[in-house]
């Protein structure tokens, strides 16, 4: 007996990395000692579910798992289904010699927006008009709820870039062109991950237990400073124009103990992104003490060579050498393991760059808890597209809204509207469309431009509910002009915007109101009083309509709850929210941000009228 009690005393000993009770350091020294080049490079490994299973886990001892965009185990797939297929990869981990769990990530990048029936808040270009960081925490706490309700521990989320010319196709996943409003609205990531405790050292990546999942700050760095807006290319900047522009905002997410940071596709200044030793290891991890890891973005280490001739394995020399601890290697990770082992073995990739790399790793998962409690947990599933989170994306919604014209005059404001009227007349391709609201990054990768794809109030709905039941509401999505003037409308609610996409789908070199949106505008406007509603995942080009627009709302992408436009047009709030872009005349104005000297826009940064709530409530929000 004595000797039985003797022996498990001293496994438990020897196999310290079990033991939470166990320092830290201590944990992930005593695991890393045990590891072999294979364990070790498998943690460095993240491929996509789809040439997953069980099996492939165990047998490359994967590190990590994702879900590229609109990745899902079966369309419509419940909180079960999901929650069902990350247990079993997990268990293939788990069965592993060492039992190492495996991370399972996902673009949760305006809510869970891959998940049917899941909130899907404002992209971030409506969020950094709100300018409200405690919002921003609350939309990361029910964010990281509705991840962690379908088993996935990590979000590759926020997206902290600095969007400085809006005919880049990612800008509405930056929050303003401005370092102030994106370095304020970083607060969601304590809400993505839990407070830093006290005197806990910066730098260190925190994530508090099982409602809360890891964060990701991207794209390091500069991705929003491309020549022209383009997507992946080039950002031409000094010293100063990074230090002051591009990279704050990750002090700031560093400080707040972000788990890991997404390199860039972009190249600075001619270099590419994934093979800059200098800002990876020298300026991220060594000067501002990052301890959590730095991941790739998805075949980005791929893009370090050209295509025409490319090289995988300088690709992988020099992207592991320069700093980058887990490759997003979706498909092709024999070769990445092949090439990386065969790297190693020849120590032109030191030795203590994976120890370094799979040590970094490792923190992340012991701080998060995962070796206690691997496994995606079904009670969460509650919150998946709960109330209380539809709320808070409704308020967002209000708050997001910018007033930029209300009345031909101001003594004539069209806005609030009244909820009484005969005869309401809403058009526009945009006005009963939920994924043109949602836009890209909802539920497919460049999102999906019809009505079905989940769960939600568009303007139409919301309209109908928020207008007097006496209210006759006439929708027509791209009414001519004779249909306009032969009927009688007391006004037009009219919503018009851009298409979806993601990405370099989404560079613009014209940035106008596609088709037939502005033919909506003119057969509207004029012939019935009219607000314009505006949904894009940035400014468009509208000066040639602003006269004859009656009053014109900026709505960016706002998501599932449309119900929070209408709390706003009718007056049951105010409207608040500021532009955090500047609105160009156009696009050969573009870059113009505030501060520039040529800087003449047809709407400054910071411009947004406000009105009061009327209908005898008092929920105004100023
Ligand atoms: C995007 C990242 C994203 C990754 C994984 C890439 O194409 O640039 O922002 O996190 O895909 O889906």
């Amino acid at each position: 007996m004595l000797f039985c009690v003797l022996a498990m005393v001293i496994e438990a000993e020897n196999m310290k990395y079990k033991d939470p009770k166990q320092k830290l350091s201590v944990r992930i020294k005593d695991l890393l000692k045990r590891m072999t080049l294979e364990e070790k490079i498998g943690q460095m490994t993240q491929i996509e579910r789809k040439v997953a299973s069980a099996e492939v886990m165990s047998k490359y001892f994967i590190g990590s798992l994702l879900s590229g965009g609109g990745s899902v185990p079966k369309p419509n797939a419940t909180a079960e289904d999901w929650v069902n297929m990350v247990n079993d990869f997990q268990k293939g981990s788990l069965s592993t010699r060492l039992g190492i769990p495996m991370i399972y990530g996902i673009d949760a990048v305006h809510g869970h927006n891959n998940v049917y029936k899941a909130t899907i808040f404002p992209h971030n270009v409506g969020l950094g008009v709100t300018r409200d960081p405690e919002l921003m925490k609350r939309i990361g706490a029910a964010t990281a709820l509705e991840v962690r309700a379908t088993g996935i521990p990590y979000a590759f989320s926020p997206c902290i870039a600095v969007c400085r010319n809006p005919r880049w196709g990612r800008c509405y996943e930056s929050f303003s062109e401005d370092i102030n409003i994106v370095r304020s609205m970083t607060e969601i990531i304590p809400g993505l991950q839990g407070d830093l405790p006290a005197g806990m050292s910066k730098g260190t990546p925190y994530v508090n237990g099982k409602t809360k999942v890891a964060g990701c700050a991207k794209h390091f760095v500069a991705d929003g400073g491309t020549v022209n807006g383009l997507d992946e290319n080039n950002t031409i900047v000094d010293s100063k124009g990074l230090f002051s522009i591009h990279m704050p905002a990750y002090y700031d997410s560093v400080i707040k103990g972000v788990a890991t940071v997404m390199a860039s596709y972009s190249s600075l200044n001619g270099d590419r992104m994934h093979a800059n030793t200098h800002l990876l290891t020298g300026f991220l991890k060594k000067r501002l003490n990052f301890r959590g890891f730095v991941i790739s973005d998805w075949e980005g280490i791929d893009r370090i060579t050209n295509p025409a001739n490319s090289n995988y394995t300088y690709s992988v020399e020099a992207s592991i050498n320069a700093g980058i601890d887990m490759v997003m290697v979706p498909n092709n990770y024999t070769d990445f393991i092949g090439n990386l082992t065969m790297l190693v073995n020849k120590n032109i990739v030191p030795m203590s760059r994976i120890d370094d790399a799979v040590k970094r790793i490792l923190r992340v998962k012991f701080v998060m808890g995962l070796f206690e409690d691997p496994m995606g947990d079904l009670s969460l599933a509650k919150h998946l597209g709960s109330p209380e989170h539809r709320e808070i994306a409704r308020e967002a919604v209000r708050k997001s809204l910018v007033l930029l014209k209300n009345g031909k005059t101001p003594q004539q404001p069209l806005l609030p509207l009244p909820k009484k009227a005969a005869k309401i007349l809403v058009a526009g391709t945009h006005a009963h469309n939920l994924g043109y609201q949602c836009g890209g990054w909802t539920i497919l990768w460049q999102g999906v431009p019809h009505n079905n794809l989940t769960i939600g109030t568009t303007v139409l709905d919301a309209v109908k509910k928020t207008v007097d039941p006496a209210t006759q509401v006439v929708f027509n999505e791209v009414p001519d002009s004779n249909f306009v003037q032969s009927s009688k409308f007391d006004y037009a609610v009219v919503v018009v915007g851009e298409n979806t996409y993601a990405e370099m789908y989404g560079d613009s070199s014209n940035l106008t109101i596609p088709d037939p949106g502005p033919s909506v505008i003119q057969n509207v406007c004029g012939a019935v009083k009219c607000v314009v509603v505006i949904i894009s995942g940035r400014p468009v080009v509208i000066e040639p309509y602003v006269e004859k627009m009656d009053a014109i709302v900026a709505a960016w992408l706002p998501g599932t709850e449309g119900q929070g436009i209408a709390d706003v047009l009718f007056g049951d709030y105010g409207f608040t929210g500021k532009l955090a872009r500047t609105w160009f005349k156009r696009v050969d104005q573009l870059p113009m941000n505030v501060g520039d000297p040529h800087y003449d826009p047809l709407f400054p940064f910071g411009f947004g009228l406000t009105t009061q709530a009327v209908n005898g409530n008092q929920k105004n929000m100023i």
